[in-house]
């Protein structure tokens, strides 16, 4: 008998195994690095059969008056010894080297201990079978495993053991034809495990092949994003976007935004962020496209600095596992400071710096949409200097000039922010007064003629230069047309400047049909309600006339 039999019922499956374990352990040995590996194989191999040598052969011992005791204990020492050399074996063959000398004699104690145990302390033939029994089982498994993981051919031996398998099933079923014996319920289980573990065995390589490379083609993605972004010209930054915490910024980033590079994951993209509704704009549309483009940001330093402003263009892209946010910015504060200074210029006066007149129409029709929704009414004044040719002619266009630029300043002084104060012509102030009634509105454009002539400017001769404004008033409710309700409070002015200057008119009803006409207004323009009735509560009698209206 060569091959070890360990135990009666199972020994062609324990033969087969090891048979196969012996053959790939030789090839792979003999072919490449893992000698050692076959050589402790052998050993074991040698030792395991020696015991079961030992155990068939008990009577011939014997005839030597040894005792049974011994015989048992010898072989199970030699079951132990064995098992461990196929461990190391699998050791050398998993690890590229021997386990350690320190671990190997940990091993041998434990073992040897077990067979004392087994023997002379707990003296019962049970352990000593299972020890028999499932040591060399552990011992062949491991070399088996270790094979199968080292191999590059896990498929191959995938196949091989799924034959075995099937022959061990074919053996179960032959072998009661011929012998009394039945064998143990674990033997047809044992094979299952085998079929299932071949079948994994077949699956793993190509599981194994497609993650390598799986893992290989995103390294080297993750290091090509990590080289882009670290040789760009532009910041540009990576952030989680699950959490929002940064996990790369290159150079420029971290020149732009204040930060070390070890102090980035500290800190998450939107703690940048000045404006919260930027920021939540800026997820919405993440969440909507994946990507944005030329998306401007006001943000801020680590270090809380002064705001500047960022247009970004932004990306959601995978990196090594994780969904991240690929950032990219361009420092636009520059630019958009040119912006506002050159918004500003188109929209003001370059004299007074007050708005000028396109800006004030298109404004003012805002407002007055705005008015209607709400309900509200408001009022325009028109203010134009009184005799300012005579100042320019008797001081010089300097002081005139000068005196322009104090009139605007004194309007916008005496006036609400939601108002609106621009130039309309050479001496002319428009205002927008909102949210007044009829009554506000006059007291308002009182206000103004008394301020404008409180200003005092200096010639050069140290002369003190004052200036009177005449004011015409159009309050809210005939017309929505900006200019409709410019005409009207024009006319109103030219009024004043007829019943003497520095005075406040309010818009005469006589003039309306030849407003309308002049302004090529239509009739809707005209408002509906603007009856007979009304016409009388803001005529002459009403406001003008009324001397109550005019501070002399
Ligand atoms: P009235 O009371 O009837 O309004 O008399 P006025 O002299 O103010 O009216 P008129 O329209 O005859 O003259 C307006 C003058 O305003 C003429 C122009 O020299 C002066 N003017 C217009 N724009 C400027 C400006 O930008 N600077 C200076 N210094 N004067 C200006
Ligand atoms: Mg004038
Ligand atoms: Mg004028």
């Amino acid at each position: 008998m060569l091959f070890f039999n360990l135990y009666e019922q199972s020994s062609v499956i324990v033969t087969l195994f090891s048979a196969i374990c012996l053959f790939f352990a030789t090839f792979y040995a003999s072919k490449v690095r893992y000698k050692k590996g076959l050589i402790y194989f052998l050993i074991g191999f040698v030792l395991l059969v020696t015991s079961s040598q030992l155990q068939q052969n008990t009577m011939y011992f014997y005839a030597y008056a040894v005792s049974v005791r011994t015989i048992v204990f010898v072989e199970l020492l030699l079951v132990v010894l064995g098992t461990l050399c196929l461990i190391v074996s699998s050791g050398y063959i998993l690890l590229k080297k021997a386990l350690e000398t320190m671990l190997l004699f940990l091993f041998i104690s434990i073992g040897i201990l077990l067979a004392v145990y087994a023997v002379f302390i707990a003296d019962n033939a049970n352990i000593v079978a299972d020890i028999r029994q499932f040591l060399p089982i552990i011992g062949m498994a491991c070399v088996f495993i270790s094979y199968a993981v080292e191999s590059k051919f896990w498929a191959h031996i995938g196949q091989l053991l799924a034959l075995v398998a099937i022959g061990g099933f074919i053996t179960l079923m032959i072998y009661p034809m011929f012998f009394d014996t039945l064998y143990s319920w674990y033997v047809p289980v044992m094979l299952v495990f085998l079929l299932s573990f071949s079948y994994i065995l077949m699956q793993a390589e190509t599981l194994k092949n497609e993650i390598r490379l799986m893992s290989k083609s995103q390294k080297k993605t993750a290091m090509n994003i990590k080289n882009i972004i670290k040789s760009s010209p532009f910041p540009i930054v990576l952030s989680r976007l699950g959490d929002d915490s940064l996990i790369m910024a290159n150079i420029n980033a971290l020149k732009l935004f204040g930060l070390d590079e070890e102090q980035i994951y500290r800190y998450h993209f939107k703690d940048f962020f000045v404006d919260s509704d930027n920021r939540k704009l800026l997820t919405e549309r993440l969440e909507h496209n994946r990507e944005v483009h030329d998306f401007e940001i006001l943000v801020k330093t680590a270090t809380g600095n002064t705001p500047f402003w960022l247009l970004m263009s932004a990306n959601v892209i995978e990196y090594n596992n994780d969904i991240v946010l690929y950032s990219a910015f361009q420092n636009i504060t520059l630019r958009k400071r040119h912006e506002s200074v050159l918004q500003s210029q188109a929209d003001r006066d370059p004299l007074t710096s007050v708005y000028n007149r396109r800006y004030f129409e298109n404004k003012v029709a805002e407002k007055i949409k705005n008015a209607h929704i709400k309900n509200s009414s408001f009022a325009i004044l028109m203010i134009d200097a009184d005799k300012f040719k005579d100042i320019n002619d008797t001081y010089g266009h300097k002081i005139g000039d000068k005196i322009l630029i104090e009139l605007a300043s004194v309007c916008e002084r005496n006036l609400r922010q939601e108002d609106v104060v621009a130039r309309y012509g050479g001496e002319e102030f428009v205002v927008f007064v909102d949210n007044v009634d009829k009554d506000t509105a006059i007291t308002v454009a009182n206000r103004l003629k008394k301020a404008i002539c409180d200003v005092v400017v200096y010639s050069d001769d140290k002369i003190p230069v004052s200036v009177s404004a005449s004011i015409g008033v159009a309050i809210s409710g005939i017309s929505d047309n900006v200019s409709v309700m410019i005409k009207m409070a024009d006319d109103a002015m030219y009024l004043a400047k007829q019943n003497g200057r520095n005075r406040v008119e309010m818009y005469d009803r006589e003039k309306i049909e030849q407003i309308v006409i002049d302004v090529n207004a239509s009739e809707k323009q005209i408002h509906p309600a603007f009856s007979g009735e009304e016409i009388k509560e803001i005529s002459l009698l009403d406001g003008i006339e009324s001397s109550s209206l005019i501070e002399d």
